[in-house]
């Protein structure tokens, strides 16, 4: 499968449109993007960029897999474990989260998203409806489960996890 970049241009309107490999699509970061502002419009030459626009792509097991090998890959220059703080991705975070081949700082990574999708199963009920807690209770219970296992991962990423977090999400594990 492809994955579209396009690229607006500012003075004729056109799109360009480019297409990304998976991979691409999902460790490029802002630099190789940053190419396509000064591309030629197709149609009229220009290099004047509106906006670019790039697909997302979501997280399986196969990228997941390429990068916790390797240190060179990334998901985002900043905030990796926010993004993979998705219930989306519980599963495969559980999948991979004991595979010795990781390297350390990528399970640091990966136990700091699930501190942080605890966190925000349990933050603010008030803010949600009945059934949306009962929803959210149900995640965090897997979450605790997965994580009370981990207590000694947790602390050696402790210095990923942000003070807020913490506050909330170490004492449901009595840490
Ligand atoms: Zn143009």
């Amino acid at each position: 499968m492809k994955y579209k970049l396009s690229r607006t241009c500012k003075d004729c309107k056109n799109v360009d449109v480019f297409e990304l490999t998976k991979l691409q699509a999902a460790f490029s970061h802002t630099d190789d993007i940053d190419k396509f502002w000064n591309v030629n419009c197709s149609v009229c030459g220009s290099t004047n960029c509106k906006m670019i626009n790039k697909e997302s792509v979501k997280i399986d097991e196969e990228l997941l897999n390429l990068w916790g090998m390797d240190s060179n890959l990334s998901f985002a220059t900043q905030d990796e474990d926010i993004i993979l703080a998705d219930v989306a991705y519980f599963d495969i975070i559980l999948n991979s989260i004991d595979d010795d081949r990781f390297l350390d700082k990528k399970i640091d990574l990966l136990t700091s998203a699930l501190c942080i999708l605890l966190f925000d199963n349990i933050v603010s009920p008030e803010e949600y409806t009945s059934s949306e807690n009962q929803q959210r209770q149900r995640i965090a219970a897997l979450v605790v489960k997965a994580l009370s296992k981990r207590k000694s991962s947790i602390i050696r990423a402790q210095y990923l996890i942000s003070d807020y977090v913490k506050k909330l999400v170490f004492p449901k594990l009595n840490i």
